[in-house]
């Protein structure tokens, strides 16, 4: 009885691991790429009634966003076909949302682009460069397709491998909130998972080529990061606690720059 146990969930987990082209490494995701998109769709609608959204027409740091945001779902369009990896950006339709939040220091993007920055975190980002490294950053996380190991994992933890058509059906609040705390959204949910390490020095590295293709001096990602870890000091706000700023980060953001540099002089 055990060996069947142990042998069905291992197959459970075999079928449920794909290879990323984006990574390049077999990832855990037990959710459709789809139905995520369609839950991020209603959550990012829902998030956007309930926050205040600033509107580009009349606020200068809502105009920056969305000019980040359209270079670089530019650059991320031309980067995967020039790469012949179409297939990574389908189903994207990306929206950008700049919230009314100055106790907030975070941003973040839900699977299908819909991304969203608050403007507690713009003291620290100080500039377009580094707001433009923010975003490449969690762009990455999404295109990474992080949220769905995570998602994936709470699901068997929390869920008991239930499929998310089913739980949304038969647990929709438990479910909205999984998804909520997966992406890093609500800090009213308690404590954030942090992203591994492995996932956030992916997002550090196809971060920082996304906005130099943009157009963006990925040099600007060290004086940032720095900045951010200032910022954390004793009592760490949000963004940091689920983005360890560390030596780690630096010397391998350090170890990525020539190649990111290679791709800011071509967009030059
Ligand atoms: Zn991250």
């Amino acid at each position: 009885m055990k060996k069947i146990f142990i042998f069905l969930f291992g197959a459970f987990f075999l079928a449920g691991c794909a290879l990323n082209l984006v990574t390049g490494r077999n990832q855990l995701s037990l959710v459709k790429e789809s139905d995520l998109r369609l839950m991020a769709v209603d959550q990012y609608n829902t998030f956007l009634k309930e926050n205040r959204v600033l509107s580009s027409g009349s606020s200068r740091d809502a105009a920056m966003v969305d000019r980040i945001g359209a270079r670089i779902a530019n650059a991320v369009t031309k980067y995967y076909s020039s790469e012949g990896k179409e297939s990574v950006l389908e189903g994207y339709s990306w929206e950008f949302n700049t919230i009314d939040d100055n106790k907030v220091i975070n941003a973040w993007c839900m699977p299908g682009g819909k991304v969203a920055v608050y403007t507690g975190l713009l003291p620290v980002t100080q500039n377009e460069t580094a707001l433009a490294i923010v975003m490449g950053h969690e762009i990455a996380h999404s295109i990474a397709k992080h949220g769905n190991e995570r998602m994936s994992q709470a699901m068997v933890q929390q869920m008991g491998g239930m499929a998310l058509e089913v739980a949304l059906a038969q647990k929709p609040q438990e479910t909205q909130d999984l998804f909520m705390t997966t992406y890093g959204i609500g800090s009213q949910l308690g404590a954030m998972l942090p992203w591994s390490r492995q996932q956030e020095t992916e997002a550090d590295k196809y971060g920082l080529i996304f906005s130099a293709m943009a157009g963006y001096d990925p040099r600007e990602a060290i004086p940032f990061w720095q900045r951010m870890s200032v910022a954390g000091g004793g009592n760490p706000p949000e963004f940091l606690s689920t983005h360890p700023s560390d030596e780690t980060r630096l010397r391998k953001l350090k170890q990525f720059m020539p190649e990111a540099l290679k791709y800011y002089n071509a967009a030059k």
